[in-house]
């Protein structure tokens, strides 16, 4: 008999995870407040409803991937949410990037409820949720980690047990704090080197050949040529947004600030990222923090940058 999968989140994450699931030989019913992304799952052989109770009444697991926190809260807990309405025995995995104190405030209940639970966070973005190959940081523990593996392994390539409830979180934290102070380091290098009058290709070739090398650089270089397939090359359509990295980055902050960790150039970072939503480059890739940094901002964008902006106020809300 295939395991059945509720699937809370359909957005540019959810839909391809949820196919993948499919592929799997799940049966995947799904929901979201968007009729859009409901139909385009329907397309998909899913089947979408428009309550939690009717969404995940009979699955063998419930998985969520939601923007924030607040959106977590809401779907798991309350009259309608999830722990209500799924039966015993279903296992909840949160893939959704949020705070550590939601995470285990849901975690906890879950499991006052009686519910194995996981938080999976994953990092890959869109290309590897479409290739199935994301990587997942799993907290929770060994049962609800051994219960959750079967649907993450038809969504996923890497599998991490970092610890208990909330860790999955954390450490997703921590790798996205490392990328997005990467991304305005070699933006700042780029900078320099093009007033210093080096080409792209120049730095590109030795940097990453030498001991400044990363993943962000290789894989997602921040100016235009030396990697085809990198935001630079296409007018820093996301990939992965600004808006996603400020969240964060100032998830980072907030976890930093709790435990009192001194995370100074995260803090940086963060309000470079700021500055770069704030003149209307949300929904652009992150990379595109080289612009800001390297003055290419321009008053000729401001266009465009009002339909960022209330495109920008229509996500915050
Ligand atoms: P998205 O905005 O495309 O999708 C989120 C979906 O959740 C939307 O379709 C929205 O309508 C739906 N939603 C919100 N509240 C809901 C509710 N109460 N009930 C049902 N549906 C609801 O976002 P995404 O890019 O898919 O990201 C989802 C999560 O994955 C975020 O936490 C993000 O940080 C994380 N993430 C994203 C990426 C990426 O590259 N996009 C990479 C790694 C992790």
């Amino acid at each position: 008999m295939p395991k059945s999968v509720a699937f809370i989140g359909l957005g540019n994450m959810g839909f391809p995870m949820c196919k993948n699931l499919l592929q799997g030989g799940f049966l995947v019913s799904g929901l979201d407040l968007s009729p859009a992304a409901c139909e385009r799952f329907r397309s998909l052989g899913g089947v979408p409803f428009e309550t939690i109770a009717d969404a995940v009444h009979t699955a063998d697991y419930v998985i969520t991937m939601l923007p924030t926190g607040k959106h977590v809260r809401q779907v798991y807990e309350g009259p309608e949410g999830v722990l209500k309405h799924a039966r015993k025995g279903t296992v909840l995995i949160d893939c959704s990037t949020i705070d550590i104190e939601s995470s285990r405030t849901v975690n906890t209940a879950a499991a006052g409820a009686g519910f194995d639970m996981v938080d999976a966070p994953v990092s890959g973005a869109v290309p590897a949720a479409i290739e199935g190959r994301l990587t997942f940081m799993v907290g929770g523990t060994d049962t609800a980690y051994a219960l959750a593996l079967p649907p993450l392994q038809a969504m996923g390539k890497n599998f991490f047990h970092v610890g208990a409830a909330g860790c999955g979180q954390a450490v997703k934290i921590c790798n996205n704090m490392m990328s997005g102070m990467s991304m305005v380091a070699i933006s700042e290098v780029f900078t320099l080197a093009e007033r210093l009058g080096l080409d792209y290709q120049t730095v590109f070739d030795v940097v990453t050949k030498s001991s400044g090398n990363c993943w962000a650089l290789q894989q997602y270089c921040p100016v235009p040529g030396p990697v085809p397939t990198s935001p630079a090359n296409n007018e820093y359509a996301p990939g992965f947004s600004v808006a996603m990295m400020l969240k964060d980055m100032r998830l980072s902050q907030q976890a930093a600030e709790q435990v009192k960790a001194s995370t100074p150039l995260a803090g940086a970072a963060a309000a470079i990222y700021q500055m770069v939503a704030s003149s209307g480059y949300s929904d652009l890739d992150f990379s595109v923090v080289f612009k800001l940094l390297s003055g290419r901002l321009l008053e000729s964008d401001t266009a465009s940058q009002v339909d960022r902006v209330a495109s920008q106020e229509r996500i915050a809300s």
